[in-house]
């Protein structure tokens, strides 16, 4: 039966690479039934100035799941990020960034095998900030100083962390069940519990209790600054790496640097029953409609929906053709050639072309 999936093009590069992600994936053999909804700055004209019109939710409500080109978040331009907006409204509190090493690519690094999943919702990022100067601020200051703290200086914006039982809870249990059905073997927690006992000690509380319930995948914890650093030097020590929202963005992008960079790194976004998949990078609008820019990582991320809609072997067979195409090194985009204005770089659809014919199919 075919896969209802939501596919969203997005703007910028996001529409070539849906399509030559979309190719790559109807080669695999695996069937899908589309729905196709536009968001972001080019439709919201059509939908009363709203760049995330009410069918797209409907629809990636209705299938459960979405393949997602970047979206543009216009800077000053008065609405908020479409991608921002997505997971909120679909409580998607669940990042999944693996970073794995594909022989051909040129990094530092050569044996990387990781999964960073990042809590999405909670922590400095949950949009609870005081702006210096303002009476709120002040009042805050008031208010803690009348409880025991002190702020060095008072001129201060403040913002608040908040990190609770339920969502590390959620988010350590998530990263169990996804290193459990895709075969990994050990989840570290990264916090800095030793210096926010309050809120990174709650969460490695809750980590533990977690883990204790879940005792045939391995479990450890890092200190985040001491994770950074044995992340570069002895990366093959780790698996799954699961992180509150702050420190999640900032170790997913050590990880993608460390398997070449944008490029190349795939993602995922998950509520309760719902999944986006799309890839780290964003619009790059600067290359919009030239045929330039690198598919893997859409198509990686389209990889990974294969694993989630259960088609195991074209997950495998898409992931293997990929493989060959960077080994062999022809058939690649600018950004994986030696130098940027290499010759012999090939457009997008080109590297979708050769993907097609790794698959056993015949590009017309
Ligand atoms: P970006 O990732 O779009 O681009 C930064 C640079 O990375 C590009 O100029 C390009 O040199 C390189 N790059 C990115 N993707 C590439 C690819 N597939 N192949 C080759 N090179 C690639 O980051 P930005 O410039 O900070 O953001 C542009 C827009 O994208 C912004 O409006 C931002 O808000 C949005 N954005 C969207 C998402 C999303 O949709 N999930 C994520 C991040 C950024």
């Amino acid at each position: 039966m075919a896969h209802r999936v939501t596919l969203i093009p997005g703007d910028g590069i996001g529409p070539e690479l849906t399509e030559a992600t979309r190719r790559v994936l109807e080669a695999t053999g695996a069937e899908f039934d589309w729905d196709v909804h536009h968001a972001g700055a080019d439709v919201m004209d059509e939908h009363g100035g709203n760049p995330l019109p009410e069918h797209v939710l409907e629809s990636i409500r209705e299938t459960g799941v979405a393949l997602k080109g970047p979206i543009t978040t216009p800077i000053g331009g008065g609405f908020r990020s479409v991608n921002v907006t997505l997971r909120k409204v679909l409580d998607l509190f669940g990042q999944v960034r693996p970073c794995k090493s594909y022989a051909g690519v040129r990094s530092r690094f050569d044996d990387v095998d990781l999964v960073v999943v990042r809590e999405n919702t909670e922590d400095l990022y949950a949009g609870i900030e005081y702006e210096e100067g303002t009476d709120d601020a002040q009042e805050l200051i008031e208010w803690i100083e009348r409880h025991g703290g002190k702020l060095r200086h008072p001129d201060a914006g403040i913002s608040i962390k908040p990190l609770s039982v339920t969502g590390s809870r959620r988010i350590v249990e998530f990263a169990f069940e996804y290193a459990r059905r895709n075969g990994r073997r050990k989840v570290t927690a990264v916090h800095k519990a030793n210096i926010m006992k309050f809120t990174d000690g709650l969460y490695l509380r809750v980590a533990r209790e977690v883990a204790e319930e879940n005792t045939d995948v391995q479990f450890d914890d890092r200190i985040v600054d001491n994770m950074c650093m044995q992340l570069v030097q002895r990366p093959e020590e780790y698996d799954v790496l699961v992180c509150p929202n702050l420190y999640g963005d900032i170790v997913s992008d050590v990880c993608a640097g460390m398997i070449g960079g944008l490029g190349m790194a795939p993602g995922a976004n998950f509520g309760e029953g719902t999944v986006i998949f799309e890839p780290t990078h964003g619009s790059a609008p600067k290359y919009a409609g030239q045929n330039k820019v690198n598919p893997m990582a859409q198509m990686l991320s389209g990889m990974m929906m294969l694993r989630y809609l259960e088609e195991t072997e074209a997950a495998e067979r898409l992931e293997n053709a990929i493989a060959e195409v960077i080994r062999e090194g022809k058939s690649l985009t600018y950004d994986m050639k030696p130098r940027r204005d290499d010759p012999t770089a090939v457009g997008t659809s080109e590297v979708a072309d050769a993907i097609i014919e790794k698959l056993g199919v015949r590009v017309a």
